[in-house]
């Protein structure tokens, strides 16, 4: 058998979790959890229905079964079942017959975009609707249609769950993903997939944080969580929002609300350092769950990383982000932007030289030795002589890449070598 194809089995997952008919509450986001929980323990929690978080309450939960609008022949011309996207989310149950000019108050369109089916939702304001093509819509002829939602809104829980790979500290860094999107998948399930590869990359690699991954729905998930971990955030250092990571575009880093935290140098470093093409934007109060985790009270070290960004593309909150528009390469390279940026921010670390009058004399301590067989032994010598200079507690590693121009691997590399000899400590 060949090996497995990381862009491939990630792809897979995105199909897998596709169908399912997930929201902000109901067995849609269960489901989805179990699934993740087939390849990384989850920690599931179940928040109960009136609860108080921050300024939000916990909402009923929301459970569908079927809905559709039939024709006087009996024939669905809205289907639930060939896509959950059909319904607007949270809709309140109906079972009733009108005609069409009273139930168009009730279908949503896209006229730019005839052939897509939009996503609507209607969370904290009691209401029902379908959503179809605006090609559907025309050839719909007068007359009365049968309307069924069989949904419920009732007293439960909220689900989100959590996954944490030890670290060397407890100091942590959250990565966060939405899980509230039926079926869209750029937009949650590519996030999902690669937080799914990155948990379990670092798990492998002992990493020096506490990494604790976070599957939420969107904002009240957040806020839940934010609300009920509010003693222990000063654990939280770093973090990062992942959404629309599969899409053909190129990879937009979003700052934190601070601008300057250590997870913002760190993705910028990394992405100019690679070469690959990317943008990065300032923080702005709107897109994803940074919008809570950077709300000033927190005001966390939290930045979001995406490909093409938030309503940024046309199949943004469409039928048209369905697998097809989430391509393997991308969810790889989005995956390898992640591993590149804790690699760096695992080691990077500030340290102070323990002989700091004159240079220390690296020859006598074999570190010159230790070079000799390298291709980039000159780089490596300057990295070492870097790092002892500007090692004076105040200065990072990454401070020091940055300085010198040198990649940080070499920097970090010369670091490791400076302690083993004694000459550098944490
Ligand atoms: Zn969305």
């Amino acid at each position: 058998m060949m090996a497995a194809d990381p862009g491939q089995e990630m792809h897979a997952l995105v199909e897998r979790l596709y169908p399912l008919c997930r929201s902000i509450t109901g067995d849609g986001v269960r489901g989805t959890l179990d699934i993740i929980g087939e390849h990384i323990p989850l920690t599931v929690h179940e928040v109960p229905t009136g609860t108080q978080v921050l300024d939000w309450t916990v909402p009923q939960e929301w459970n569908i079964a079927d809905a559709y609008v039939a024709d006087a022949t009996g024939r669905r011309v809205i289907d639930f079942r060939e896509s959950n996207l059909h319904v607007v989310g949270y809709s309140t149950p109906v079972d009733t017959t009108m005609p069409l000019s009273e139930l168009r108050e009730h279908l949503h369109t896209l006229p730019e975009q005839p052939d897509l089916v939009p996503y609507r939702t209607s969370y904290y304001a009691p209401a029902w609707g379908f959503c179809l093509t605006q090609r559907t819509l025309e050839s719909l002829v007068d007359g009365e249609y049968r309307v069924v939602i069989d949904s419920s809104l009732t007293d439960g829980h909220l689900t989100y769950a959590e996954h944490v790979v030890p670290g060397r500290v407890t100091d942590e860094v959250i990565v966060s993903c939405h899980v509230c999107h039926p079926s869209l998948a750029n937009d949650n399930l590519a996030g999902i997939a690669v937080a799914i590869f990155l948990a379990r990359e670092l798990a492998a690699a002992d990493p020096h944080y506490t990494y604790r991954f976070l599957f939420a729905p969107g904002t009240i998930g957040a806020i839940t969580w934010l609300a009920r971990n509010a003693e222990a955030i000063g654990k939280v250092k770093h973090g990062l929002v992942l959404a629309c990571a599969g899409d053909a575009g190129s990879v937009t880093y979003k700052r934190s609300r601070r601008g300057d935290a250590e997870i913002d140098r760190v993705l910028e470093h990394v992405l100019r350092a690679s070469g690959r093409p990317h943008t990065v934007r300032e923080f702005s109060p709107y897109g994803y769950d940074e919008r809570q985790f950077c709300s000033p009270g927190f005001n966390l070290g939290v930045g979001s990383l995406t490909r093409t960004p938030y309503a940024g593309y046309p199949e943004y909150h469409t039928s048209g982000d369905n697998p097809d528009f989430v391509l393997p390469e991308s969810l790889v390279d989005t995956l390898a932007v992640c591993r590149e940026a804790f690699s760096v921010l695992d080691r990077n670390h500030r340290y102070v030289n323990l002989s700091p009058y004159g240079e220390p004399q690296l020859g006598k301590r074999g570190l010159y030795d230790s070079l000799g067989g390298r291709s980039d032994a000159k780089q490596a010598q300057l990295a070492m002589l870097w790092v002892l200079n500007f090692s004076d507690g105040e200065h990072s590693l990454l401070d020091i890449a940055e300085r010198s121009g040198l990649p940080f691997d070499s920097v970090a590399d010369a670091a490791l070598a400076l302690q083993s000899a004694g000459l550098l400590k944490e």
